[in-house]
């Protein structure tokens, strides 16, 4: 198996989960999802804004949309070449499939292995209320203090962040 269908495979995977899907979703626009699997699944070295936008059946200011939200997360990349029309720019957009994996590990179990080693020498505390799956709502020990040990947001009881707690949420 070369390295590409092995990015591939790996990608696959995270896209079958749910809470990943999601990550995406919020982060990238509802349609990015649609995006990547057209992309991925056809093999596109590169592809053009208005071909996403017929295939998938959405404006080509939706597509723009997701591009542009992929480019400023720097997981898409572009070149421009310009047409017989001076004034006019066919752009040529490229999926970086690596590029995808690593955001999408930094946004969810990069975040929990960040935070297992903050552990180890430094005293944080969460909602348990407010936390969801690669989304602790984290507090330091001073805030911690500050706050009576209770959640900004909703006001339950804050607990201590150790290795046993921290597995709920990878
Ligand atoms: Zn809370």
């Amino acid at each position: 198996m070369d390295w590409f269908s092995d990015s591939k495979n790996t990608l696959n995977k995270y896209l079958e989960d749910p809470d990943i899907r999601k990550i995406i979703i919020d982060n990238l626009g509802n349609n990015a999802l649609a995006v990547i699997k057209y992309v991925t699944e056809n093999n596109l070295m590169e592809f053009k804004e208005d071909e996403i936008a017929k295939t998938l059946q959405i404006s080509n200011k939706e597509v723009r949309e997701v591009l542009n939200k992929m480019y400023d997360e720097k997981i898409m990349m572009y070149r421009k070449e310009s047409t017989n029309n001076s004034n006019w720019y066919n752009f040529y957009w490229n999926l970086s499939i690596e590029d995808l994996i690593d955001w999408i590990k930094n946004k969810t179990f990069g975040k929990i292995e960040d935070l297992r080693l903050r552990i180890e020498h430094e005293e944080l505390y969460y909602c348990p209320h407010c936390s969801s799956r690669f989304d602790i709502k984290i507090y330091d020990f001073d805030q911690a203090v500050d706050l009576g040990f209770r959640c900004s947001e909703c006001g339950s009881q804050l607990q201590s962040l150790d290795k046993e707690s921290i597995i709920k949420y990878e």
